[in-house]
């Protein structure tokens, strides 16, 4: 309703630009394309999808009841904890409404590992294959200048550019941030070496390797990802992490080979041998080339704000974000290395296109409530993402009982 800012609404007629077609972007502009009233924009800069990593989506995203929701053991009792029934009935609700091709595709990504571009393609086919209806998609760089320029009243914006979030850090105004990236919450949890190779033979990986293959690795463990070993009929792609020092992290390029860590680490090296060795003693295979490794900092993060709110109660001004709606989405407002986050960013997806969609919600409601759903989400994945490091800490001195129980808080 016009001319009372608590309970003005949405208008009609506006335009959804989604700046980002990751695979987030693409999901919400194909929810919003499935729903008549909105004329979607979606801006992407590449040309192609040509990131083949492998990736997993979590089965709760094809969830039919809050019991299925809940099936990951950390994550469950956070659900539990953090979310009202109502709201996840809500959320099961808004995936049960969708339309069928994309429950689909949903449902096939959740049965196993698929390549990320693959994910992209086919929901990029999908939005396609629907035709235009009111949708437009452009390939450009998108700049926040023009972001903010593009937007008219009565617009929405929608961030989906990911990790290094083009409008993050704008969404706070000069005047209430103390210093840059002042919206960026950031906890690095470690640095670390992500090593993949391949086996020439089955590798049965579970829970006890990380152990009984690490028992003579003092400082460098080779964690194995159990859930991302992959055995394809005749060879085995393995995954597994090695935590690193600061100072070790920067003496590195970001990527390299084998042959590069022997030559440089010759520590690290070993301990991955030494793993690699005890699989080879189970079952007599050989390594398929050099094993590949890139060097990462684990960071979790969320953004302090995920929409424009602090821009409205800042006042009226002629900037574009004090008047038009502004949303953060996928891991341009969250992310984890411990955590599933193209099916959290999915989850951000479904529920903006479910505000969105209720064209008599007050916009003043509509950002509060998306704030409320992305600070429940944060506080889930943060606990889930403790957890694990701290399960990782303790793992790393397992050998040592005094390190262990110095690092073990009871009361
Ligand atoms: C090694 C590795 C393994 C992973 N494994 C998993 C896994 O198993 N499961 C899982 O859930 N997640 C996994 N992830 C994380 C997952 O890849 C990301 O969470 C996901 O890609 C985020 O999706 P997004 O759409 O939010 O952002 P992105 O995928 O980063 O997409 C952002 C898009 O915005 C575009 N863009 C950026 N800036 C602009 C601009 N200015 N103008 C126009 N376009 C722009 C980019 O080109 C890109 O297409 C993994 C990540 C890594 C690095």
């Amino acid at each position: 309703m016009e001319g009372s800012p608590t309970l003005e609404t949405l208008p009609r007629g506006g335009q959804v630009h989604v700046v980002g077609a990751g695979p987030v972007g693409l999901l919400l502009t194909a929810l919003l394309q499935s729903m008549d009233e909105f004329s979607v924009r979606l801006y992407e800069k590449r040309r192609e999808y040509t990131r083949t990593r492998m990736v997993q989506l979590a089965p709760y995203l094809v969830a039919d009841s809050i019991e299925s929701y809940r099936t990951d053991a950390i994550d469950g009792d956070s659900i539990q904890a953090l979310f009202d029934p109502l709201e996840l009935e809500q959320g099961l609700e808004f995936r049960q409404s969708m339309e069928a091709d994309l429950t689909t595709l949903l449902h096939d990504w959740t049965l196993g590992f698929c390549p990320l571009n693959g994910i992209e393609r086919s929901l990029s086919d999908l939005i396609d294959a629907r035709g235009s209806n009111g949708l437009q998609r452009s390939a450009t760089v998108i700049s926040a200048e023009e972001a903010e320029t593009m937007l008219e009243p009565g617009d929405v914006l929608i961030d989906c550019t990911g990790s290094s979030s083009l409008l993050r850090d704008r969404l706070m105004p000069e005047s209430n941030a103390t210093e840059q990236g002042a919206n960026t919450f950031k906890i690095r949890l470690e640095y670390a070496l992500v090593i993949t190779f391949l086996y020439g033979e089955t590798y049965d990986c579970n829970e006890y390797c990380k152990y009984y293959k690490n028992r003579d690795n003092a400082r460098y463990k080779f964690i194995p990802m159990v859930h991302r070993t992959h055995y394809d009929g005749s060879v085995s792609h393995v995954t597994g992490i090695v935590n690193i020092s600061a100072e070790e992290y920067e003496a590195m390029p970001p990527r390299f080979d084998g042959e590069w860590l022997r030559s440089n680490f010759p520590h690290v090296t070993e301990s991955m041998d030494r793993f690699i060795d005890k699989i080879k003693q189970e079952s007599n295979g050989e390594l398929l080339g050099d094993p590949q490794i890139v060097r990462i900092p684990l960071d979790l993060y969320r953004a302090r704000n995920a929409t424009n709110r602090q821009w409205r109660a800042a006042g009226p001004t002629d900037h574009p974000f004090a008047n038009s709606p502004v949303f953060l989405a996928g891991d341009s407002a969250i992310g984890s290395p411990y955590f599933q986050s193209i099916s959290l960013g999915f989850e951000c997806a479904m529920y903006l296109a479910g505000l969105l969609a209720q064209r008599d919600l007050p916009l003043r409601d509509m950002l509060d409530q998306y704030e409320v759903f992305m600070y429940k989400q944060w506080l889930r994945v943060y606990m889930r993402s403790k957890m694990i490091k701290h399960n990782k800490d303790l793992f790393e001195s397992v050998d040592e009982p005094l390190a262990l129980l110095d690092k073990l808080h009871i009361y």
